[in-house]
């Protein structure tokens, strides 16, 4: 233990004594898989009702209204949950910004449903890392903010949103809204690492998809007649895939439509995932996606709609960033914690806060590992550890001069 004063050393003690591990049993056994409505409003009440201990505003706002295009290249609006808002003291003279999502990866049907425990207090679970446990983490923490003297010098918002695992479409401009104005954000993905490793930089992400239409003829009599989407399509995906390269990944991933044997098809909708690594690489790729999609079209004689975008902007490792990192690791330090952080290669909601020009650290959540898979799993000792960690943080985050 380092230098913590005795306001710091009771909020810490309240924070990792709080019943963390009952919460992340009760809400992980609710499928909340991000196109489950039914359990994700089931899930979003049960997260509300915890929140309710803190003050503050509370609400569960309805998503944006969002469309995708369909595999018969029809435009379609997806349904998406309500989002968790809660506003708490925003005349403080300290505005601070905390997120996490409420979905999983697995869906209603999926086999994954059931918790198990491992071996030494480590708990297998959908989603007891990412991220019900980081959930929990973010209310001891606040609660014992709350029960703190210095809580009355700190406002913040709190968006815990329903769709991050399909790229936060319906809850991103409620997030945006939210970072405004906010000297630093906490998101509680999971630890990039088992040990406790935060992710830092991340490359950006952006999802397409390229609605070809051609037209069909006979394959025998008239193929001549006929502009083959298919090929098209197939033609784009190939074009795009040599155009990756350092900083910018391309993973054409999908080609739905197509005909029958016999007639040469006028529809085909290539889906494409990009990921920038700089702003200039995004820009870059979007300006490749431009020519590449007007060369094609010319070619082939073919209409292309391009829909999607860069829902994810790249997040890179800016000097504010790094203050922040370093007040997380002096905190853990202070705590008995080696922090410490490397690159990743995935993206989440700190892409978006990030490029609003707050400060984030995006994986104050708890440590484990395996996720997205069903050997997913919570350390559960880590609740306590990292619900210190993060009360700490806050604290320190209120004290630091702005
Ligand atoms: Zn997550």
């Amino acid at each position: 233990m380092g230098a913590l004063t005795a306001t710091e050393q009771s909020a810490v003690e309240r924070a990792a004594a709080e019943s963390m591990l009952g919460r992340v049993e009760a809400w992980a056994v609710v499928n909340s898989g991000s196109r489950n409505l039914d359990g994700l409003a089931n899930v979003a009440g049960m997260i509300a009702d915890a929140f309710a201990a803190l003050p503050g505003a509370l609400a569960l706002v309805d998503p944006a209204p969002v469309d995708a295009v369909d595999a018969a290249g029809r435009k379609v609006s997806i349904e998406h949950g309500r989002n968790l808002h809660l506003t708490v003291r925003p005349q403080a003279p300290v505005q601070l910004l905390f997120t996490g999502h409420m979905d999983t990866v697995f869906g209603v049907d999926h086999p994954f449903q059931a918790l198990t425990w491992l071996d030494d207090g480590v708990l297998n679970g959908p989603g007891v890392a990412d991220m019900k446990g980081g959930i929990a983490v973010l209310l001891a923490a606040l609660k014992a903010v709350e029960a703190s003297e210095l809580a009355s010098g700190i406002g913040y918002e709190v968006v815990i949103n329903s769709d991050e695992e399909v790229g936060s479409a319906g809850s991103a401009a409620l997030i945006a809204a939210a970072a405004r104005g906010k000297k630093a954000a906490l998101t509680y993905e999971p630890s990039a690492l088992p040990d406790g490793t935060l992710a830092g930089a991340r490359p950006g992400s952006g999802n397409f998809s390229f609605t070809v239409h051609g037209r069909s003829a006979h394959a025998g009599r008239n193929p001549e007649d006929g502009r083959n989407a298919l090929i098209a399509a197939a033609d784009l995906a190939l074009r795009l895939q040599k155009a990756k390269g350092y900083g910018l990944s391309i993973n054409p991933a999908k080609i739905d439509g197509g005909s029958p044997n016999n007639v040469v098809p006028d529809l085909a909708i290539l889906r494409v995932n990009l990921r920038p690594a700089t702003a200039e690489d995004e820009t870059r790729a979007k300006s490749l996606i431009d020519g590449i999609v007007a060369t094609v079209a010319a070619e082939h004689d073919v209409t292309i709609d391009t829909h999607g975008g860069f829902g994810r902007p790249p997040k890179p490792m800016t000097p504010e960033a790094e203050a922040l990192f370093k007040l997380v690791r002096a905190a853990g330090a202070d705590l008995g914690q080696t922090i410490g952080w490397q690159a990743t290669g995935g993206v989440c909601d700190g892409n978006n806060i990030a490029a609003c020009g707050v400060p984030v650290v995006d994986t104050m959540g708890v440590r484990g590992g395996k996720i997205h898979s069903m050997e997913e799993y919570l350390i559960a000792s880590s609740l306590a550890e990292r619900g210190a960690l993060s009360a700490l943080t806050i604290l320190r985050l209120a004290g630091a001069s702005a």
